[in-house]
């Protein structure tokens, strides 16, 4: 074994029920894009649906058409389309559509003509991210070509829907304004006929930390893979959630060193004294931050190392002192935390990024293992 990431499908499953939990009577989506956070989309989406996520989301429509080849049944939003995007062949697959422009919603409009079939769409208002979504003052246009093309049988507006900017950082004054234009937006679009199955808002800190934020469905993504969208406020723990993702290699080789020694591209370290250094081949091909080097931790052989120089493509450094290993010997990059391993928070500390990151952005050269 060069490298795996070890998916306890278990924690997966553990993670829904606890967000059920906190969501009350609102659905849970479980958030599989991006290959479910770095995951594994297919395993991780049947585990969600196993312990009552009701809904899956994704980005991409591909993503979708994915989940649908793979045999999941169940509802599935996809909200980043672009111009060209299989619209037809989604409607075809049962996939709900988010919709934020007018130039969408023709799309979809010809999608149902070209299908035979009605449409589910998600109308997506800007209530302040800035990203996706529709404006408020395009909103009463994109609603009443909605109702329209809901009249003429092609689509049905089965959701009303918006993304927060701050969620993760409780008491952003952004958060009540955008609660605000969100149900102004929703209002409005009822006063005007919409009758929606669904209104969501919540990510993954809204749905742990803002109860009022739940409406009829909450969208959990970082949540679902157990790692903490509030690393400075609660650990995974404190969330009730268990990491899902332990990320293994083995130790290449390890060889003694004499004081003065550089180590990878650009000598960035020295040893200060005759020391023992591994070699742990994974680097930034496998997605190894690598702004993380010389402060990345790992565990080898029970004990917390720092790696040292830069992450190379395939490669890293970890200085054992007067320690020992033995080339096979397992090194632990990040993992539930539960054994004195580092975690994935740790990690994105090191590099100056986000957990989301760290898992997300692990290669597809790494196997992901089921357990
Ligand atoms: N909803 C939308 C529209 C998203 O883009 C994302 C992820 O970025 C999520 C929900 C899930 O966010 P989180 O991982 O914070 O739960």
């Amino acid at each position: 074994m060069r490298a795996e990431a070890r998916i306890d499908l278990d924690a997966v499953r553990h993670n829904i029920a606890a967000v059920r939990g906190r969501a009350g009577s609102a659905e849970v989506m479980a958030v599989v894009k991006a290959d479910a956070y770095g995951h594994g989309m297919v395993a991780c989406a049947r585990a969600a649906q196993q312990a009552g996520a009701s809904w899956l989301g994704t980005a991409i429509p591909g993503e979708a058409l994915r989940l649908r080849r793979a045999g999941l049944d169940g509802r599935i939003l996809t909200w980043l389309w672009v111009p060209g995007d299989p619209f037809a062949e989604a409607v075809e697959a049962d996939v709900d559509i988010s919709v934020s422009a007018l130039w969408a919603l023709r799309e979809v409009e010809d999608a149902a003509r070209a299908t035979g079939r009605t449409a589910r769409v998600h109308l997506k208002a800007d209530t302040g991210l800035g990203r996706n979504g529709c404006q408020p003052h395009d909103w009463a246009a994109l609603v009443e070509s909605a109702l329209k093309a809901e009249a003429d049988g092609l689509v049905q507006v089965v959701g009303l829907w918006s993304h927060f900017a701050c969620a993760d950082e409780p008491g952003h004054p952004s958060i009540a304004l955008q609660l605000a234009a969100f149900r102004d937006a929703v209002d409005y679009a009822e006063q005007r006929g919409v009758t929606p199955e669904v209104r969501h808002m919540a990510n993954s800190p809204a749905t742990l930390l803002l109860p009022e934020s739940h409406f009829d469905l909450v969208r959990s993504g970082l949540a679902t893979y157990g790692v903490s969208p509030v690393p400075d406020l609660h650990t995974p723990a404190e969330l009730g959630l268990r990491p899902a993702m332990t990320l293994a290699a083995s130790v290449a080789s390890v060889k003694r060193v004499p004081a003065g020694h550089g180590v990878s591209y650009g000598h960035t370290w020295h040893a200060e004294a005759e020391s023992t250094l591994a070699l742990v081949p994974v680097g930034y091909a496998d997605g190894i931050p690598r702004h993380a080097s010389s402060a990345g931790p790992v565990l080898i052989g029970g004990q917390r190392r720092t790696l040292v120089g830069r992450v190379a493509m395939d490669q890293f450094v970890v200085d054992l002192g007067d320690g020992t290993a033995e080339p096979g010997d397992e090194v632990i990059l990040f993992g539930p935390g539960d054994r004195g391993e580092p975690t994935a928070e740790d990690w994105a500390q090191a590099a100056g990024t986000i957990a989301y990151e760290v898992v997300t952005r692990i290669g597809s050269r790494v196997p992901r293992v089921y357990l």
